[in-house]
């Protein structure tokens, strides 16, 4: 992160941004720039490749979403989309098109969130109405370019938002299929929370000399707590272990507990954890103080990463190294990132700091 006293004082009006797009930052109260803003705005107005590392929270949505809306501005949209914003989630493409819309408002760009389990009719239609930007989950992108509904040979410029969550839900493929049919000097903006070698090598594969830039997560003040983010999957009852296992190799934590509402329930999810090759310790009422703290021993010294445990026999517990919190869930089909749970019990993933 800059810390320059002068890169401090620029302002949004210092970024060459059109008056329409500066007149909606001040109707939403944005006073100035974040961090990643200033950075990131302008060499993608000079129309530069730019990797960044960058969690949600920093500002990351505008500073892709100025940019492209400021370009297409000055190219006059056509009919086919000038942008395409691809995320790993259906909350977060409608997350992204609201902003994207808010900001694009006075410019009278056309926004078109496009995701799986929305009926394609609407957005067959739209699509024909002609669009300037679509933000889409990759699976319904794909769908939409095999129907011919979706051209992007006019492209002008793609954003990869939350790269790493992409490829942990498997949409590589679809990715590079993507990728496949867009003009070769389009732009490419990839943001990723993390930056495994997995990013290095698709930045390689589809980005041309990209401006750099890695802004950490605040660091929360002393006193505060630092922010949880929490993600639901609703399952059915049966593939609760299955699924519990799958989200455990896919984030693979330092340290999680899990949470189960009796003894029996801990005690059969410990062996089956154990019988899959997790390294699980039970902690529940039915075992005396001598056994409970050889337990802890074992997670804190990192003999044992997953703890399940009964809420009574886990509360108070003080774990360093614990990243995240599994809680039983009933049903999962899908990610419910940011949904209301109406009753349902979320696995529910803490995750502290992990950027840089
Ligand atoms: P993001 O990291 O893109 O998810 O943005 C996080 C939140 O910060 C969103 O609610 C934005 O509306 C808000 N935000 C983004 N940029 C600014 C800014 N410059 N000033 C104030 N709020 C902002």
């Amino acid at each position: 992160m800059t810390t320059d006293a002068t890169a401090e004082q620029i302002g949004f009006a210092d970024l060459r941004l059109r008056p329409e797009l500066l007149r909606a930052l001040t109707g939403l109260g944005y006073e100035e720039p974040t961090p990643i803003q200033r950075e990131a705005i302008p060499p993608l107005l000079d129309g530069r490749d730019l990797l960044g590392q960058a969690a949600t929270g920093t500002g990351k949505t505008a500073a892709f979403a100025l940019p492209v809306l400021q370009r297409i501005s000055q190219d006059g949209g056509g009919a086919k989309p000038s942008a395409l914003v691809l995320v790993p989630t259906r909350e977060l493409a409608m997350q992204a098109s609201e902003a994207l819309h808010r900001y694009g408002h006075d410019l009278g760009t056309r926004v078109l969130p496009v995701y799986g389990g929305q009926p394609i009719g609407r957005q067959l239609r739209a699509l024909e109405r002609g669009v300037d930007v679509v933000v889409a989950t990759p699976g319904r992108a794909l769908d939409h370019i095999g129907r011919g509904t979706l051209r992007l040979d006019s492209l002008e410029t793609l954003v990869l938002d939350e790269a790493d969550e992409m490829l942990d839900m498997g949409f590589a493929e679809d990715i590079d299929a993507i990728l496949e049919g867009t003009p070769a000097d389009r732009q490419t903006v990839l943001f990723s929370a993390t930056m495994p070698t997995r990013i290095d090598a698709m930045a390689r594969r589809h980005l041309r000399d990209p401006v750099r830039i890695q802004i950490e997560r605040e660091k929360p003040a002393p006193g505060e707590t630092p922010k949880v983010r929490q993600s639901a999957y609703v399952v059915a009852r049966a593939q609760k272990p299955a699924a519990l296992g799958r989200v455990l190799d896919v984030e693979s934590p330092e340290a999680t507990i899990v949470f189960c509402r009796t003894r029996d329930q801990v005690d059969q999810l410990t062996e089956t954890l154990n019988g899959r090759g997790y390294r699980a310790e039970a902690l529940h009422g039915g075992m005396n103080q001598e056994q409970r703290d050889r337990v802890m021993g074992r997670v804190r010294g990192g003999t044992a990463d997953l703890l399940v445990a009964t809420d009574v026999a886990a509360r108070g517990l003080d774990i360093e190294q614990l990243t995240h919190v599994a809680s039983a869930v009933n049903e999962v089909i899908r990610a419910l990132r940011g949904t209301t749970l109406k009753g349902r019990k979320p696995i529910v993933r803490r995750e502290r700091d992990r950027a840089g």
